[in-house]
């Protein structure tokens, strides 16, 4: 088979639990590589540059957008948020499956440029659950939450334009459901045109032999 990573791109509503899922598809398979974006909103408590995100002052994100270092950017929630190109680029030569955790501009605007690219969605069990966890974090103000419930109602229209909905009921099983749809993408014909050509090319002999 060819050995060519995947372009995963990951979106969920904030709260869905995708870092959690991200780094646990991380930790237990290592055929896979997690983009790191850059943003221009302040650090979250416990955040660290480089880890989580690159943070940046907005005439920063700009430079960067103006030098073409990101495949994409967008704004959410008053910030900025962009995917840088050379990482991507480096994984994806490499064989690597890249994991872009980005909202829904990003991802549509991703499909677009690169039309191999698996759009998924994360998705709570129900829209209480949602809300719970995103209480549960306990990281931000209750403007804020609100702020990204209501995003996360907008979101929903576009959904239906991802190609898998996951649903995140347990981490475990979620990460296998990622898995096991990037293992199916591998399989796909037209991610192994070097494979099949090969395979043409041997049986040519016995076609010539007849
Ligand atoms: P948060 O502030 O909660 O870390 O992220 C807010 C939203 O921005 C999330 O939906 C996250 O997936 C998205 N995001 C993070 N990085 C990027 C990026 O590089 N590009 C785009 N388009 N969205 C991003």
């Amino acid at each position: 088979m060819d050995n060519k990573g995947i372009l995963i791109v990951l979106s969920g509503f904030s709260g869905a639990g995708k870092g959690t899922v991200v780094k646990n598809i991380l930790k237990e398979y290592n055929d896979y590589a997690l983009s790191i974006s850059a943003t221009t909103r302040l650090p979250r408590e416990g955040e660290v540059d480089g880890r989580e995100y690159f943070f940046k002052t907005v005439e920063e994100f700009k430079d960067m957008i103006a030098n073409d270092e990101l495949i994409e950017y967008a704004q959410y929630v008053g910030n900025y948020y962009g995917t840088p190109r050379k990482y991507v680029e480096e994984q994806l030569a490499a064989g690597k499956n890249i994991i872009l955790e980005i909202e829904i501009q990003g991802a549509l605007n991703i499909k677009k440029m690169f039309p191999d690219a698996v759009l998924m969605f994360i998705m709570p069990p129900n829209a209480k659950e949602l809300e719970n966890r995103l209480r549960g974090r306990g990281t931000e103000d209750e403007a804020t939450i609100m702020a990204r419930l209501a995003r996360a109602s907008e979101e929903s229209e576009g959904v239906e334009q991802y190609d898998y909905i996951v649903i995140n009921d347990t981490v475990e099983e979620c990460t296998e459901r990622i898995h096991k749809i990037v293992i199916a993408e591998k399989m796909k014909a037209s991610n192994n045109l070097n494979f099949i050509n090969n395979i043409r090319e041997e049986l040519k002999v016995y076609s010539e032999g007849e």
